[in-house]
């Protein structure tokens, strides 16, 4: 049989590892228990810990425990743990390690293949992060599917051949998404996603640890760990309010000496629901938008799914039932659904039968820019989408674009995520160039052919008929945008804290450095030059500032991703621009 395929929810909260064992979706426990929480830290003596250990002590040593870390997935934070930097991509890849681990344990079977989920409101530089995470922690990431398509297809219920429309309504803890899905039992189609990234739980404990402190002279001066107290105070309240009408939060000594400060609240449940409202409405504001976007109406909602631990707030089932006309169901489990739909979608990449087919959309639209016309005047960055929002995946479409002079000599293919027809107002994902093209007369074609996997790695072809000249570009961000060294720092960062923790870090292996020197000696000339050339100007970052730093950090980056790329004309230009800098500050 084929080496399993294990499905991974990476909540911003809490996660959870499944498989399907004999045909059977399963949650695996971790450290005996289902749901890990989704946080790491340090405990005094500097040892790493993960999950429930990490998060029992964030009230106690906030700026040593990371909590909420896929909001910043995408981003270019570093964060603080002890005396390292991590980035986001490598807290996740702790994470994922410490669930791995577990469902090692459970399974007897080492876990090297797995799905992850991602919110289907995920941009493509949260995909390619989270993507970057798995690889970190030594991972060959199958395919990232999307949260609320994963629960659907844990969903079972349908009659085979009687076509039903759910509405699944998925809020976590730091995210929301609603998708529109059509199954019949076995077909399981996304007909639209829509969500926020930035909206979730923790918004919920924000408000209330507020409303907590309204009346408290001096919260604002309150330390990290008192802060952090409330807000742990106001996340239990919330919870409590979903069983009781009316709670007491009491927190002493929040402050001491002279003038200690105790706090003690009564909170309603209808205070929460008055401070929480205006959020739903939010996320009642997607459902709207996911419902037109499927070309469906309200009225043709078949089921409503609860996804997510902050569904369990009863003022969500209670505004939704009235919207849809539907009582919510909850026979899916919110926190395991979506792990579970994941390991379904993990056997299905195994090739296992599991007697349902999952069909997603793309919930952007892809293309390249090109000269046009915008608003009726001439403009040289109108919007070509190739490949369409809501389009179901995987997909191949090309398009044809000309050249726009006589005897064009290249190509700059800019490659965007979004809707606008300028594409100055979408997402650049990507740039390339395509150089030597033979002399043509302008209004010569191009065809740019677009590959979307389930996944959301897109993968580009430009071609030039009449030489059949080729470029090909992947856009999955995961190793396009980091360029092997960079890969290799952060596994050996993420290693190295992990090894400290299991007790010794000559016992962990390293995969990677192996590989990468065979893929550095087998590297063109220019590309090791280029290399050499990059790291020389790192080690001079100290000695610059301000602007040029960032200048340097730029060119180092970009150099990196031409070599990952393997442009060699960008890597040129890039040398060129190198050396200037690397000159410059040797000699100044
Ligand atoms: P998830 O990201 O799906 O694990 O959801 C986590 C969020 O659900 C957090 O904000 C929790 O505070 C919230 N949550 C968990 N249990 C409950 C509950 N019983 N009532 C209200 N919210 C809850």
């Amino acid at each position: 049989m084929s080496e399993p395929v294990f499905g991974i929810d990476l909540g911003t909260t809490n996660s959870v590892i499944a498989v399907v064992r004999d045909g059977v979706p399963t949650v695996l426990d971790v450290a005996g228990a289902a749901i890990v929480p989704s946080v790491v830290g340090l405990d005094p003596a500097g040892t790493l810990l993960v999950g429930a250990a990490a998060r029992n002590q964030r009230a106690a040593y906030p700026e040593r425990t990371i909590s909420s870390v896929k909001r910043r997935m995408g981003s270019d934070d570093r964060i603080r743990l002890g005396n390292r930097e991590l980035t986001p991509p490598e807290v996740s890849a702790l994470i994922l390690k410490e669930l791995c681990r577990g469902a090692a344990v459970a399974t007897g079977q080492p876990v090297r293949r797995v799905v992850i989920t991602v919110p289907a409101f995920f941009q493509d530089a949260q995909r390619a992060a989270t993507r970057l995470a798995g690889e970190i922690a030594g991972l060959d990431v199958v395919r990232l599917i999307n949260e609320p398509t994963a629960a659907a297809l844990a969903f079972e219920g349908a009659e085979p051949g009687r076509e039903r429309t759910l509405l699944v309504y998925d809020l976590g803890g730091g995210t929301f998404d609603v998708s529109i899905v059509t199954t019949d039992g076995e077909l399981t189609e996304v007909l639209a996603s829509h969500g926020d990234v930035m909206l979730g739980g923790d918004d919920f404990d924000r408000l209330l640890a507020e409303l907590l402190l309204r009346d408290v002279d001096g919260a604002d001066a309150l330390d990290a760990v008192a802060k952090a107290r409330v807000l742990e105070a106001a996340e239990h309240a919330k919870c409590r309010l979903t069983e009781d009408v009316a709670v007491q939060v009491r927190e002493e000594f929040l402050r001491g000496g002279s003038s200690p400060l105790h706090l003690d609240v009564h909170l309603e449940r209808a205070d929460l629901e008055e401070l929480i409202d205006p959020l739903i409405e939010r996320t009642l504001d997607s459902v709207h938008e996911a419902l037109t976007r499927a070309g469906r109406t309200l009225s043709q909602i078949d089921d409503v799914l609860l996804v997510g631990g902050q569904t369990r707030t009863p003022r969500i089932a209670q505004r939704l039932r009235t919207l849809t006309g539907v009582p919510p169901r909850r026979d899916v489990h919110p926190d395991l659904c979506v792990a579970l739909g994941a390991a379904i979608a993990g056997a299905q990449a195994a090739g296992q039968s599991t007697g349902r087919v999952l069909v997603d959309v793309t919930p952007y639209s892809f293309g390249p820019s090109a000269l046009g016309e915008l608003d009726g005047r001439p403009y040289d960055e109108c919007y070509v989408p190739i490949i369409e929002r809501g389009t179901p995946l995987p997909v191949v479409r090309s398009d044809t674009l000309y050249t726009t002079v006589d005897d064009q000599e290249r190509i700059d293919a800019r490659i965007f995520q979004g809707e606008s027809a300028d594409a100055r107002h979408n997402l650049l994902i990507g740039r390339f160039w395509v150089d030597d093209l033979p002399p043509l007369p302008a209004h010569s074609p191009i065809t740019f052919r677009f590959a979307l996997g389930l996944d959301g790695i897109l993968d580009i072809e430009v071609a030039e008929p009449s030489t059949g000249q080729t470029k090909r570009a992947r856009i999955d961000g995961a190793t396009a945008r980091l360029g092997p060294d960079q890969l290799q720092a952060a596994r050996e960062r993420t290693l190295a804290l992990w090894a400290e923790r299991e007790g010794g870090a000559e016992d962990e292996p390293e995969p990677a450095a192996a590989d990468l020197a065979a893929e550095l000696d087998d590297a063109p000339d220019w590309a090791r030059e280029l290399r050499a050339l990059a790291m020389r100007a790192r080690e001079l970052f100290d000695r610059m500032s301000g602007d040029d730093r960032e200048e340097a950090e730029a060119l180092v980056e970009d150099a990196f991703d031409a070599i990952a790329r393997d442009d060699e004309s960008l890597a040129g230009r890039l040398h060129a621009e190198l050396d200037d800098l690397v000159h410059y500050v040797e000699e100044a």
